[in-house]
């Protein structure tokens, strides 16, 4: 699919189970550039960044978050060009907690400090675009989703909302509550062409965000039948509601029923005592 002007994709060789084809770096720009996720820390994605550059200044490199797919290749990106990094500060780093990556390694780049901080809301100029940030926490909480003046349907919308599966919301990094309010803040927004961290762009994003919500009322649905239905640990609800599910997703899926619970917890559909149990049981 050809991209609105002035933006041009590359995608990362970076292929698996939790990035699809990859991750998707993008330029945007025409005389200068600004750079939206570097990707990983790779030296042919770079040089290809560079080379799709032909020449014209990459004076900002936006972050969507600072997850490793998204932010490793941040470093030498820098070094080349000398640009600025924007995106969302995180307030710190937590403590680690067992299991909290959906694919068992260190995902998140936590020694990324922006040059330029934003929050939601915060317009930047960046190349030759003006660029606005949305905070959409909930796939990561330093989630930003951007939109530009010059191509008023666009919303790179990162790993929030993507082309080719649903977000993983894995806590503690992950939060289903935070997730759900920052869908239902898009559908409102002027932008309907989304274009994700990962996957193809999306034509019709709200309704894609209509699909999401959805899709999670019925994984909740789903996570509270077999809570009442007597299943007592994480373990039992994941076999229960990921019926089939390939081995090498299982924490991921455990992850997302983890976040479930959470969220039932704080809507105080599920009681504390009973969601603590749970939790306690599963770990
Ligand atoms: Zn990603």
């Amino acid at each position: 699919m050809s991209l609105p002007h002035p933006i041009v994709r590359l995608t990362a060789p970076n292929p698996g189970p939790f990035t699809g084809a990859g991750t998707n770096t993008y330029l945007v720009g025409e005389r200068a550039l600004a750079v939206i996720d570097p990707g990983p820390g790779d030296e042919t994605h770079l040089a290809a960044i560079l080379q799709a550059a032909r020449g014209r200044p990459i004076t900002h490199i936006l972050l969507t978050h600072a997850h490793r797919d998204h932010a490793d290749g941040l470093g030498r990106l820098k070094q080349a060009t000398g640009a600025v990094t924007v995106g969302f500060q995180r307030a710190g780093k937590p403590a680690p907690a067992a299991a909290s990556s959906p694919s068992g390694g260190d995902f998140v780049a936590w020694d990324f400090i922006p040059d330029v901080n934003l929050v939601d809301g915060s317009q930047i100029n960046a190349g030759d675009q003006h660029f606005e940030a949305v905070h959409t926490p909930g796939h990561a909480p330093d989630h930003l989703c951007f939109a530009i003046a010059s191509a008023s349907s666009v919303l790179f919308s990162g790993d929030h909302v993507m082309g080719w599966s649903t977000s993983v919301i894995a806590p503690p990094e992950g939060h289903m509550g935070d997730y759900i309010t920052s869908l239902q803040r898009l559908l409102p927004r002027p932008q309907t062409f989304y274009l994700p961290g990962h996957g193809d762009a999306i034509t019709d994003g709200p309704r894609t965000v209509r699909a999401y919500l959805l899709h999670r009322q019925m994984r909740e649905q789903a996570v509270l039948d077999a809570i009442r239905s007597g299943e007592g640990t994480i373990d039992a609800i994941t076999d229960r509601v990921y019926a089939g599910l390939a081995p090498r997703l299982r924490n991921a899926a455990r992850l997302s029923v983890q976040a479930h619970i959470d969220f039932l917890r704080e809507k105080a559909v599920l009681t504390a005592t009973s969601a603590a149990e749970l939790i306690t049981q599963a770990s």
